[in-house]
């Protein structure tokens, strides 16, 4: 009798792909799904999934994990098997050794990475003031660093244009140009520059009708959930009517966080935007839980540049608005504290695909089972060329999340009310290329079957 290394029995297998749910038991071997099958079937190491969903992993698109691993044990304890890192314009310059010393140390999820433009690239090139624009020799130099990165293994070219406000419109379009011509997704985090004004989501689909590129305009409420999320999602609507390459991630909070120094933290910015320092959350360092002063701002301001603010300016309503849409994929924004400690910073680092699934599917019932399960599996995997992901299939790797749809909760709150990377419930089991790397709601030690992402067929929708 056949023996697998790994049954799990009894479940509801979520069949992204057909569109159904099956009760079938899956055997696995090594790293991939071996047989699906209504039989009994037996494993060295047998899981019940009696009353549970049996899903594909999911797939974070937008993180900032970018190999820090007490922020990927978060992602993992959400049901997070693979997490696209690289966003906003930063991340690690060399991707070469970046996948070299994590495929050395090991990771607890698969790991995919984008090559960053508004700080990598440009402060690669010497560019150390973020309101001005990179000249002809310095767009060469991008442009170079940019190919060889794409030749080892970047998944696509992001940007934070609203963290270098000076970047020219021909650096940006000759730059994603180039991830054109070598296929790969250009995410986009938006320079929203007037409040209530959509002209910064217009000049991003414009890179795609200009250059042909794939965009994915990131993080989506954080950008435009502040009362105009219904013409924002028109535009893009329209956008992809006329053909164009657009996408959207978008997460499930209204307050985002960045560091104090970034230039949205910009007195000019702040006055503009009608914000006030009182409202803004502290959420890392010794101020954490703490809202900002004109005394604390100033002193972060000047020795505190990279502690992350909470700034509260969404509409909460229009995160639901944006991820009813079918296109719209979730995404965590995650990424680690300045000193590395997970029980600082923003709720969405250990909170986000379980409150999905909670307020989406259970609480509010706006999105089935299928709809939710899809726009954090086989979307992503689709939009980024992620070959074998997203699936439940024979043949492909074995990235799955069991979790209970009647019981699966956040518990991660905001630093002044409570413990930011607290645990998720109703997700026992998450299983990284054939490992079990989550066990009854708990990280299994030592395990690192995480994977980095290096060869991709490209984009694909
Ligand atoms: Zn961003």
């Amino acid at each position: 009798m056949d023996k697998y290394d790994l049954v799990i029995k009894n479940g509801m297998v979520v069949d992204v792909k057909d569109g159904d749910i099956k009760n079938v038991n899956i055997g696995i071997n090594g790293n991939k799904i071996i047989t699906l099958t209504k039989h009994n079937i037996f494993g060295k190491i047998e899981l019940d999934a009696e009353g549970l969903l049996v899903s594909p992993g999911f797939i974070d698109v937008h993180g900032h994990i970018d190999g820090h691993l007490e922020c990927g044990k978060l992602s993992a304890l959400q049901g997070v098997t693979t997490t696209i890192g690289g966003n906003c314009g930063g991340g690690p310059l060399n991707i070469k050794d970046f996948f070299y010393k994590q495929d050395k140390d090991g990771f607890i999820i698969n790991q995919a990475q984008l090559i960053g433009h508004s700080f990598t690239l440009r402060e690669t090139v010497g560019i150390n003031n973020p309101y001005i624009s990179a000249n002809r020799d310095q767009i060469n130099k991008m442009s170079d660093i940019l190919k060889k990165s794409f030749e080892d293994g970047a998944i696509g070219l992001s940007f934070g244009i609203e963290y270098a406000p000076g970047s020219s419109k021909e650096e940006i379009l000759l730059l994603s140009k180039i991830a054109k011509e070598y296929n790969k997704v250009v995410p986009i985090h938006t320079n929203v520059n007037l409040p209530r004004d959509l002209t910064s989501l217009k000049d991003a689909i414009e890179i795609s009708k200009k250059t042909g590129a794939h965009v994915l305009i990131s993080h989506f409420v954080y950008q435009y959930g502040t009362g105009i999320i219904s013409e924002a999602l028109d535009l893009v609507d329209d956008a992809r009517k006329h053909g164009l390459k657009v996408s959207v991630d978008s997460g499930m909070y209204s307050a985002f966080s960045t560091f104090i120094g970034s230039t949205i933290y910009d007195e000019s910015y702040i006055k503009k935007f009608g914000w006030k320092i009182s409202d803004m959350l502290v959420a890392t360092g010794k101020y954490k839980g703490e809202h900002l002063t004109k005394k604390t701002y100033d002193e972060l301001r000047t020795y505190g540049k990279d502690e992350s603010v909470i700034c509260f300016a969404g509409v909460e309503e229009e995160i639901y608005e944006a991820l009813k849409k079918e296109y719209v994929m979730l995404s965590s924004d995650t990424g680690p504290s300045p000193s590395g400690k997970t029980s600082e910073g923003h709720p969405q680092n250990a909170g986000t695909f379980p409150r999905f699934f909670r307020k989406m599917v259970r609480e509010r019932q706006e999105l089935s089972i299928m709809e939710a399960i899809k726009k954090c599996t086989i979307i992503p995997a689709r939009t980024f060329g992620l070959k074998g992901k997203g699936v439940i299939r024979e043949g492909e790797d074995a990235d799955i999340v069991i979790f209970d749809i009647n019981k699966i909760c956040d518990k991660a709150k905001f630093p002044d009310k409570g413990e930011p990377d607290a645990k998720p419930e109703g997700i026992p089991y998450v299983i990284v290329n054939g490992q079990i790397v989550v066990k009854n709601s708990n990280i299994v030690n030592d395990v690192r079957s995480g994977k980095c992402i290096k060869d991709f067929p490209a984009c694909n929708i």
